[in-house]
């Protein structure tokens, strides 16, 4: 294995040893010596950086690398932050010790997001000892993105101007369409989560003496979910939903892959779980008086969370028995995200990853969200490119996660080019 090789792998076991849970407060201190990591590697890019951080909570580090200021500046962003291992006794290999069997590397948070920022770090420290560093580079790296970066927005309006400088950003945090097969992404959805409780009286009742008689929580859901989605063709059938859903244009059409087309450009409403009466074993007669429902929205480009929300509680409002009590919570929402394909930086960086891997690349767009890059791209209005190279099926947020080793030394090399462009 060639030097270049040995050290990124060497810096990707360090980070990875590190379990910079986000969702866990006991480890904060983890999180904190993964920042303090990931600062050094930095100052040692000669690197201005900045921690900018909301109390005990992960910080957003910025590294400014400045060679020329009338040169393009690149925002690179990636996160530190990771999943849970749990549950632990279904991984083969301890989820902190970055492991190969094969072809793969194993470890906790590897795929999502470790590889991208170690792979940033090395591609910007081999073009700078080469002397081959011509843009000016800003990393972003946040250690909030698996608790729903939610202190993100505001500290990167902190950070201002450090990040503003850009011309556009690469988001780091998706994968490639298979291995060799370069992918980009170009849009995303936003999602809102809900929770409806419907109460129709105080206390359960005998089903045998009030049956017929009375209403029943879980029939009134039933009824409301099959009004507000038809099973068949998966239309939400909210007067008014799809009204500012971006119009999809041939060109996308013809570009897009079909499992994206079918599903991932709608806008979708699911329901994801629904409580009440007796679930026990056995049987017990009985009317419920209270059920709750869960469910969530995907937005697609253009639904704006503030437009939908009101419409989807008048939509209850209006469909639900006046007999019933009801209570509705909804999330803040995040918005969807789109980038118009044709920009040049995005073209000029499908062709660089194209050239490097042989084949195609394929424009893509996400069914998930990502909150950086919809959050980026509005503050600064600039270009956001979502790219990676991890593979599908990685087991992100799963017991072991892991990456193709090859995937890894080659995303550097492609990195390097796209830091060039
Ligand atoms: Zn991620």
């Amino acid at each position: 294995m060639n030097i270049d090789n040995n050290i990124a792998l060497e810096k990707l076991k360090k980070l990875v040893a590190i379990p910079s849970v986000s969702t866990d407060p006991e480890r904060r201190n983890k999180i904190m010596e993964a920042a303090e990591f990931i600062r050094k590697e930095l100052l040692e890019l000669g690197c201005a950086v900045k921690f900018f951080r909301y109390k005990n909570y992960p910080p957003v580090i910025i590294g400014q690398k400045i060679v020329d200021k009338s040169a393009k500046t690149i925002g690179i962003y990636a996160h530190y932050d990771v999943q849970p291992e749990d549950p632990v006794e279904k991984w083969s290999s301890p989820p902190f010790e970055l492991t190969k069997r094969g072809e793969k590397l194993y470890g906790r948070g590897v795929a999502d997001d470790k590889i991208h920022l170690i792979q940033s770090v090395i591609a910007a420290k081999n073009l700078i000892e080469r002397g081959n560093l011509e843009n000016n580079l800003i990393f972003i790296f946040e250690g909030e993105e698996e608790i729903g970066s939610i202190h993100f927005e505001e500290l990167v309006k902190k950070a201002g101007a450090a990040v503003g400088k850009s011309d556009f950003f690469y988001v780091f945090d998706v994968g490639m369409k298979e291995k060799n097969v370069p992918q980009i992404f170009y849009g995303l959805r936003g999602v809102i989560s809900g929770e409806l409780k419907v109460k129709t009286g105080e206390t359960d009742l005998h089903s045998g003496i009030y049956g017929n008689r009375v209403l029943n929580p879980i029939q009134a859901i039933a009824e409301l979910l099959a009004k507000i989605k038809d099973g068949q063709t998966h239309k939400i059938k909210i007067p008014g939903f799809y009204d500012k859903v971006k119009k999809i244009s041939q060109e996308e059409i013809d570009l897009l892959p079909a499992e994206s087309l079918n599903s991932k450009i709608n806008p979708s409403f699911e329901v994801n779980g629904i409580y009440s009466g007796y679930t026990g074993s056995g049987w017990k007669s009985v009317i419920p008086a209270e059920a709750t429902v869960k469910f969530s929205l995907r937005l697609a480009p253009n639904q704006k969370p503030e437009k939908i929300k009101p419409m989807v509680k008048k939509f209850i409002e209006s469909n639900l028995s006046r007999q019933v009590k009801w209570e509705l919570t909804l999330s803040p929402g995040s918005n969807p995200f789109y980038t118009d394909f044709n920009n040049p930086y995005t073209k000029k960086t499908a062709k660089i990853l194209s050239n490097f891997f042989g084949n195609r690349c394929y424009f893509n767009r996400s069914g998930g969200s990502i909150a950086a890059a919809e959050i980026l791209q509005r503050l600064f209005k600039k270009p956001v490119i979502l790219t990676g190279f991890t593979l599908p099926d990685e087991n992100i947020h799963a017991p072991n996660e892991n990456i193709d080793e090859e995937m890894f030394f080659k995303g550097i090399v492609a990195m390097e080019g796209i830091f060039s462009l």
